[in-house]
């Protein structure tokens, strides 16, 4: 069992306001950190959160607005002169690896761990873990923009440790093999894994959609989600505003949602004129059942799904 769990950064849209950061979110998965787009001063954030400077760390960008990726480079500097020696990797559009570049060498930055950039240029597997991937879909905003998905594979059934006692197995590397999926061999005799576990269960799926109106494309893409974390800009009042600039309204997001089979809906990346977000949530409500605001440096967990 893997713990994850959701920590928002920055959940405000174009501008700061007095208590929302530019959009940044970090899935703290085990010991690693996926952060998912770095607006500008999320750094702030993330040293408050006390994360860590060293652990296993992966960036995602989603398209190459100054709110989504500015603060990349904040961060890279401070992790460096905090001392962080692992090595950061880092996935976004192709003119990311551009940005920084040409920042890297007007600033003088003098990293001190190594920074790999690998550029976006298609939908499909970003990542490949071995026990989880991330896949990116095309978002509809200006172009490219890229919506993610971190799904885990399957895990282990339940291990019946009465049945494997009572095939005279002794405990130790042969429970953990079979446990783990593996047929063995002992006294001579061949012991298949699908004698002592249940069948294989699911993981979990977690969506960002990035700024985006709402598509039947996402929608395919975030298809039973645990929890899944949209583009909610704007009111449905606003309806015209999100159409016009390319976002979506709350309601828009629980409408994809719910028809996606989300389990869970938050909203973020509001527009600054929503200082209490109860609205938002209220007429999403109306479409989903299980809909929250992202709020600044709050955790939200991710259980698995048949827990
Ligand atoms: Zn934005």
């Amino acid at each position: 069992m893997v713990e994850m769990r959701i920590l928002f950064l920055g959940t405000s849209a174009a501008v700061p306001t007095a208590t929302r950061g530019l959009s940044s979110a970090v899935i703290i998965r085990g010991g690693e950190l996926l952060i998912f787009d770095t607006g500008e001063g999320m750094q702030q954030n993330f040293i408050r959160s006390g994360l860590g400077i060293n652990k296993k760390l992966k960036i995602f960008i989603t398209h190459m607005h100054a709110d989504h990726c500015l603060g990349a480079l904040g961060l890279l500097q401070t992790l460096s002169l905090l001392g962080r020696e692992t090595p950061v990797e880092i996935f976004g559009p192709p003119r990311f690896a551009e940005f920084m570049k040409t920042n890297v060498n007007i600033l003088s930055f003098g990293l001190i761990f190594e920074v790999r950039i690998s550029s976006i240029r298609s939908e499909g597997v970003v990542v490949k873990e071995r026990d989880y991937s991330v896949s990116c879909c095309e978002a509809h905003h200006i172009f490219p923009t890229y919506a993610f998905c971190l799904s885990e594979h399957e895990r282990a059934g339940i291990f019946d440790i009465d049945e494997t006692k009572r095939l005279g197995i002794p405990e130790g590397s042969l429970y953990k093999k079979l446990q783990s999926g593996e047929d063995i061999t002992y006294d001579g005799k061949r012991i298949l894994s699908t004698w002592v576990t249940g069948p294989k269960r699911p993981g979990r799926k977690v969506g960002f959609s990035s700024d985006t109106r709402p598509t039947d494309r996402l929608r395919k893409f975030f298809q039973n989600c645990d929890l899944l974390v949209f583009d909610s800009t704007y009111s449905h009042e606003q309806w015209q505003k999100a159409k016009d600039r390319l976002h979506s309204t709350a309601t828009e997001a629980a409408i994809l949602a719910q028809a996606a089979g989300v389990k869970k809906l938050l909203l973020t990346h509001f527009s600054a004129r929503y200082a209490d977000t109860a609205q938002l949530v209220k007429e999403a409500k109306a479409f989903h059942n299980n809909v929250e605001a992202a709020q600044d440096m709050r955790f939200v967990e991710i259980p698995y799904p048949d827990i």
